[in-house]
């Protein structure tokens, strides 16, 4: 890749640029509308971007990349904006390239059981499209009825089925893309022994290039699915249960708990599920396979939940009956809005084994800020979501939101986790990439990604914390560590 020097930043003339090719429609520079785009689902922070552009077509991004680079300004990918660690905010009065327009399902190949889409396409909308070829899309985020495919690449996401079927990256067959150099390229499976350079793109929060077209692998549906739902009168029992479930080798789709204040928010609104009020918690299980294996699954989930005391279980074969389970669990994040205006939904990983004692402490973490603080998680991948309902405009609350977010990551990493299970990185925890990387470590995403964006325009603010952030944390890796792997990289991106 030829290394480009950063020009100095002209929006003016990068307007004039644009207005050669783009309809006037199409560049929003109000500053009313373009206030629509200063925030993602992380509320606690916002920044006004420079301009929008609605593109079209993969085209179109290369011809804005190209138009941003040649004028120095920033530059960021959005898909539906409903990223939880403000990944889509427009940091240095970045310009938003939104993709959302680009929404179609080019093709679906049963054969090879893929589909070929643009990045704006909506997560939901391509399992339905699936569907109608007997076949399924598996990353299953609770927000898909909005997110994009394309966001869900730049996240890496995971939804209540990734348990079994993996997250967004194992989903992945091949990508093009626009570097932010403007030059595009196809991202593939690599020869015997090279590196994939997939797993670089899957996961980048938009810093490594902008993704314009991906095809992704498809799963046949399965030939019977179960929903149960058993309920307890501690969160911690409902922990124990998981770990029992898995402890006799079962292997369900998706693992999934909801706290009391979950239920109740959830009972309470549009979203209800039939939940019982006087649980203090419940776990939420699918089991998909032949009629046999079911039942087999059922039997060892049964048991798990009865030997911690379950108050209730039920299951559920016909879809309506299972759809109105899993409306509860998809729409939870919704419901809270009843509780509070905002919600910070955060979203650490910790050891299975270890979900009870680290809720615990992060319940207290609640207490001591007054806050209030209720959980649904995939319990499946130890991924945990500590909600915490606040209002956004009133700052003293903001920052005992953000203290007390700050608190529930380290210990997260203190019981042998890390920072995000499927949300990303962003500007959320950007400053606290140091709890799990080394100085070395971090020097070497830095020197990646210099690599690719030498001039620094994609998603500026993003991911990585300054040189200067990174030093005063005065951690060190070992001796030659960063420069090993940073040489692998290099090598990888040729
Ligand atoms: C109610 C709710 C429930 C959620 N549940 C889940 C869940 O279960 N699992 C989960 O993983 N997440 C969940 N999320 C988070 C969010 O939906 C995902 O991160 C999703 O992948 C974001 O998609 P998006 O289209 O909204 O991306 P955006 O928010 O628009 O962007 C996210 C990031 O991707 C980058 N980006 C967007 N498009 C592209 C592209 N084409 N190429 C390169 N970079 C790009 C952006 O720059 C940004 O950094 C939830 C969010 C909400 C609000």
């Amino acid at each position: 890749m030829t290394p480009i020097r950063r020009r100095r930043r002209d929006d003016r003339r990068l307007l004039r640029a644009l207005e050669r090719w783009l309809p006037p429609s199409r560049i929003i520079r109000d500053p009313g509308e373009c206030a629509l785009y200063d925030t993602d689902g992380l509320t606690l922070h916002r920044a006004p971007p420079g301009g929008v552009l609605l593109l079209e077509s993969a085209d179109e991004v290369e011809e804005a990349v190209r138009c941003c680079v040649s004028h120095g300004v920033p530059f960021v990918p959005r898909g539906a904006g409903t990223g939880l660690s403000g990944g889509a905010i427009p940091l240095d009065h970045a310009w938003v390239l939104d993709l959302s327009r680009m929404d179609r399902v080019l093709e679906i190949d049963p054969l090879e059981r893929t589909a070929r889409i643009e990045p704006g396409v909506v997560n939901l909308d391509l399992d339905r499209a699936a569907a109608a070829q007997g076949l399924r899309y598996a990353p299953d985020p609770s927000s898909q009825r909005a997110c994009t495919v394309g966001g869900n690449i730049a996240e890496n996401s995971g939804g209540p089925h990734c348990f079994r079927h993996g997250m967004t990256t194992r989903h992945i067959e091949s990508l093009e893309v626009v570097l932010p150099d403007g030059t595009r390229t196809i991202l593939a499976a690599p020869s015997p022994g090279r590196a994939d350079p997939r797993g670089l793109f899957v996961g980048s929060e938009g810093t490594l290039g902008i993704a314009v077209e991906a095809t992704v692998a498809l799963v046949a549906r399965p030939e019977a699915v179960r929903t149960q739902l058993a309920s307890f009168p501690s969160l911690a029992a409902a922990c124990r249960a998981v770990s029992r479930v898995i402890a006799a080798g079962a292997r369900p789709a998706a693992l999934e708990i909801l706290d009391r204040l979950t239920i109740k928010a959830v009972e309470a609104s549009v979203f209800r599920a039939g939940y019982p009020l006087d649980a203090e918690a419940v776990l939420l299980v699918e089991a998909e396979g032949s009629a046999e294996e079911i039942e087999q699954e059922t039997a060892v989930v049964q048991a798990a939940c009865e030997a911690e005391a379950a108050l209730a279980f039920e299951t559920a074969d016909d879809p309506v009956a299972r759809e109105r389970l899993w409306r509860g669990r998809k729409g939870a994040f919704g419901a809270m809005g009843r509780v509070a205006r905002d919600l910070y939904v955060l979203d650490g990983v910790v050891p299975r084994t270890r979900l009870a004692e680290v809720i615990e402490r992060i319940t207290k973490v609640g207490e001591r800020h007054d806050l209030v603080l209720s959980n649904v998680f995939h319990a499946g991948d130890g991924n945990l979501h500590p909600n915490l309902s606040f209002d956004a405009r009133d700052p003293e609350q903001c920052a005992r939101v953000l203290a007390a977010g700050d608190e529930i990551l380290r210990i997260c990493v203190e019981a042998g986790g890390t920072l995000s299970g499927e949300h990303g990185i962003g500007l959320e925890k950007r400053d606290h990439m140091h709890l799990v990387f080394d100085a070395g470590e971090l020097a070497t995403q830095e020197r990646l990604r210099a690599a690719v964006d030498p001039a620094g325009l994609a998603n500026p603010g993003k991911v990585i914390p300054g040189g200067r952030g990174c030093v005063e944390a005065g951690h060190r890796g070992p001796p030659g560590s960063g420069e090993r792997t940073a040489r692998r990289i290099e090598e990888v991106l040729g």
